[in-house]
């Protein structure tokens, strides 16, 4: 009896080997633990033995019986990825520059208008900077002279990582780092640097405020750079994205990294001045502060001050696209309603 049971056990190590299907397998199982399996039929002799090695005989055969299940459910996976190789060894090679038969997605209307002023200034020899959207504290606020304890942090309040970084209040951040890539143009050259970038603020959400927007920032660096240059940058700018005149208003503003500091405003395109929510009811959009780069700010950035000068001005990239667009609630842009947003693709 036992002696069978190891010719069972040979005989279908060796018929095991030789399996390359599902279907042999199953084949396989029935010759050996079928009805009329091997197996089976020696188990179904058990009680012709003697009573003696009844026991023994029956242990054994449930060993061999295990073994056999065992080694077809580990080959079923063997197969399984053996089948898997060959489809990958067979796969045609995936050609990424066929065009898509699907309708292909579509820009967003901030990026719309990204693209347009990136162009407008890369025309202008600007080039283009990604700013990160995890900061330091450094380069998001001293960097840009607003020191621990200033008043301007409180407007400012963000999301703090557990490792003391934080996400980026405004596109300022980048400017020191910029400064240090770059360093001070040649002479008679100039730096003109432009970074869009996201921006985050711990605000209480309504038409106008989102706790995520786009700034659009840009800077000029050289030896004789000075307000009017700054005014001229602005008009371009203005004109070539609303395709049209936009009445506009400079005031004096105060902002910590720039001397003397100004607020750009643009009329209200959403009431026409008459006042709305959007603005407040002053028709007027606070659309663009800027300024000359303070003395501190360059000297941070590794430029002499007392040689250089320049200007920045930080454009509330997503105001703007709501004025372009007429849209009077920013939520719209990160809502995730593509059936709203698609209407501004042209
Ligand atoms: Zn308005």
């Amino acid at each position: 009896m036992l002696e069978n049971l190891d010719k069972i056990r040979s005989k279908f190590s060796e018929e095991l080997k030789a399996i390359d299907s599902n279907d042999k397998l199953e084949k396989l199982r029935v010759a050996f633990l079928g009805k009329k399996g091997l197996v089976t039929e020696e188990l179904k002799n058990i009680k012709n033995l003697a009573n003696d090695v009844k026991k023994v005989a029956g242990k054994e055969l449930n060993i061999l019986k295990n073994e056999i299940e065992a080694a077809i459910a580990q080959y079923q996976k063997t197969l399984e990825e053996m089948e898997y190789q060959k489809e990958i060894d067979n796969a045609e090679v995936y050609d990424y520059s066929i065009p898509s038969e699907k309708p292909v997605g579509t820009l967003h209307p901030i990026s719309i208008v990204q693209k347009q002023i990136e162009d407008i200034f890369k025309t202008m020899g600007f080039v283009i900077e990604d700013g990160l959207e995890i900061q330091t504290e450094y380069n998001n606020f001293e960097a840009v002279n607003i020191p621990k304890n200033h008043p301007a942090r409180d407007m400012q309040d963000t999301y703090y990582l557990e490792n003391g970084q934080i996400l980026k209040t405004h596109t300022s951040a980048a400017q020191n780092t910029i400064m240090k890539k770059y360093g001070a143009p040649n002479p008679g050259e100039t730096l003109k640097v432009l970074f869009p970038g996201r921006c985050f603020r711990n605000e209480n959400l309504d038409a106008s405020h989102e706790n995520t927007f786009f700034q659009l920032e840009g800077m000029m660096i050289g030896e004789d750079i000075s307000i009017s240059n700054l005014i001229y940058f602005m008009r371009v700018l203005l004109t070539e994205v609303f395709e049209r005149d936009v009445k506009v208003r400079l005031r004096p503003g105060y902002f910590p990294f720039v001397e003397p500091g100004f607020e750009l405003d643009i009329n209200c395109e959403i009431c026409g001045g008459d006042g709305c929510t959007t603005c407040k009811n002053t028709g007027w959009i606070e659309l663009l502060p800027c300024g000359m780069i303070h003395p501190n700010v360059l000297s941070m950035g590794g430029i002499d001050p007392e040689k250089y000068t320049g200007f920045a001005f930080g454009l509330g990239l997503t105001r703007l696209a709501m004025m372009k667009y007429n849209i009077k609630d920013i939520r719209l842009f990160n809502g995730g309603n593509l059936k709203q947003l698609k209407q501004f693709v042209k």
